[in-house]
């Protein structure tokens, strides 16, 4: 039996799961996830890594089926419960899924389509919970799930994990950021992304702590939950805790500190999948009296960087590697840097890197050196033994006149101009300089483009300061809340 089966047979009588009103014990997650597997398996033995496309709301149903599916032997495909139909069509004909789990509020959703294309269609139903069946043993070299990245600069590859791969993820965070089973956490996140299931769903369950959902995201629900004093965990990406600080400063001084005060009891909040801005964690810690915990990920690598639990957390820096993950920075021809300072492509080893792009040989190939490094296309430097992310050299990393410039640099100092709330630097195609520095600003009524290069001057060197500037309302972003960086260089076009 995998690792998180049996320790939720320790945890049996504790609170596993509270969603939609309800409170669940391990056993019944257990018992309910067998049953499901049981009508999964239909009088075959084991499901052989066929995967199962699944599109329920985050919550009790959603772990049932999951754990459901990994106990029959298949491949868990979760879909986003907010994506349009082509999407989810998508990932169920990229994945060749043989059939399809939805909670009874999405039945309309792909009954049609399934039937259509003969796809197994399974309904989740009180009546499901009649069988039983012998569960069949389950090596942790097997493929266990496809995740989607974000596609943030491309379309969204799919991502395969083993058990060993999961595992390794998993038993990493639990035992760097302190999980016992006395925590509880609250799960605002999508689950078709490795923040959600990865660092709060499965970090809980294999700890024995409670995992609480909110099925949809509101920043007063939010802070009506961190008052009600049960929670001590939280995890957010920074665009979240831009919407909980907007809130935060809309209530009056007594709620304010009716608030900060219930937020003492946590232990950890943390922020990943995109940088955090160093303004967003110095108001966080204001509000919250917590210093957010950074850390970076990806899909294929699960988190692989982060600030210490204990020890110091520097703004504007994503950590340290954590335990049994090796980093190196590498230049363009794969050759490890010898002087960190310098900055380099991270490239990642460890049992937590992925198993291969799912159906994508060449993909899988191209995106390891030949000595087993995988290349995470991000570019970071070293200071003090913390790693600093540069940006993505696809999109972030702006090749201009013979310098590379970081264009997180470039946002973080423009940031802290009192007329700009947020804005997104790109490199636009040149003739003359290979690529010029743009930015996209969102701002006050007050702010005229005109000044800001004046007031750059005094701050960074002159090529590092943008030609070009565009006004928005806001910034384009994918379901992650990351910043869509083709699609703003598309921009400055129309
Ligand atoms: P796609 O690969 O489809 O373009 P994506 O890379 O955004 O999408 P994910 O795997 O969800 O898909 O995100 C991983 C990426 O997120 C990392 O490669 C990195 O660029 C970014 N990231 C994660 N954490 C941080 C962080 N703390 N600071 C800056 N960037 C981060
Ligand atoms: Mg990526």
């Amino acid at each position: 039996m995998l690792q998180l089966f049996q320790k939720a047979k320790i945890y049996a009588q504790k609170t596993a799961i509270v969603s939609n009103g309800g409170s669940y014990t391990y056993q019944q997650l257990l018992f309910a996830s067998q049953q499901l597997a049981a009508l999964l398996l239909d009088r075959t033995s084991d499901l052989k890594e066929q995967r199962i496309a699944f599109l329920v709301e985050p919550g009790f149903d959603y772990v049932r089926v999951q754990w459901g599916i990994w106990q029959a032997g298949g491949i868990a495909v979760p879909l986003c419960i907010t994506h349009p139909l082509p999407s989810l069509q998508y990932v169920i004909e990229d994945t060749e899924a043989s059939a399809i789990v939805v909670s009874p509020s999405f039945r309309e959703v792909l009954q049609g389509y399934a039937e259509d294309k003969t796809i197994r269609f399974v309904v989740l139903e009180p009546e499901n919970d009649r069988k039983s069946a012998e569960l069949p043993e389950i090596d942790k070299s097997r493929r266990a799930m496809i995740l989607y990245t974000s596609g943030t600069t491309n379309l969204p590859k799919g991502v395969v994990t083993t058990h060993a791969n999961l595992e390794a993820q998993i038993s990493t965070l639990v035992a760097a950021w302190g999980w016992t089973s006395a925590d509880h956490t609250l799960c605002i996140l999508p689950l078709h992304h490795v923040h959600g299931i990865i660092n709060v769903v499965s970090c809980a369950l294999w700890s024995g702590a409670v995992c609480e959902f909110l099925p949809s995201f509101s920043a007063e629900k939010v802070f009506e939950l961190f008052a009600a004093s049960r929670l001590n965990v939280f995890m957010a990406v920074p665009t979240i805790y831009f919407k909980l600080i907007a809130h935060f400063e809309s209530l009056d001084e007594g709620e304010q500190q009716r608030l900060t005060a219930a937020m003492k009891r946590f232990r950890l909040m943390v922020s990943g999948s995109a940088a955090l801005p160093v303004s967003v964690m110095e108001k966080w810690e204001t509000i919250s009296g917590h210093r957010l915990l950074e850390r970076y990920g990806m899909t294929e690598i699960g988190m692989a960087i982060s600030n210490p639990y204990v020890g110091e957390r520097k703004a504007g820096f994503i950590g340290l590697p954590l335990p049994g993950v090796s980093i190196r920075l590498a230049d363009e021809a794969n050759i490890k840097l010898a002087d960190t300072s310098e900055p380099g492509e991270i490239q990642v080893k460890g049992a937590n890197v992925f198993k291969e792009y799912w159906r994508k040989p060449e993909a899988t190939t191209t995106s390891f050196t030949t000595d087993g490094w995988f290349k995470t296309g991000d570019i970071a430097e070293v200071e003090h033994g913390y790693y600093k992310i540069l940006g993505r050299n696809s999109v972030d990393i702006i090749k201009s006149g013979g310098y590379k410039i970081s264009a997180l640099e470039i946002e973080e100092v423009l940031r802290s101009h009192p007329a700009v709330s947020d804005c997104a630097v790109v490199g636009l195609p040149d003739e003359e300089w290979g690529e010029t520095v743009a930015a996209a600003i969102v701002g006050d009524a007050s702010l005229d483009t005109e000044e800001l290069t004046p007031w750059l001057k005094a701050r960074m060197p002159g090529y590092r300061v943008p030609r070009k500037y565009l006004s928005l309302s806001e910034l384009p972003r994918n379901a992650m809340g990351k910043v869509t960086k083709n699609d703003v260089k598309k921009l400055f076009n129309t």
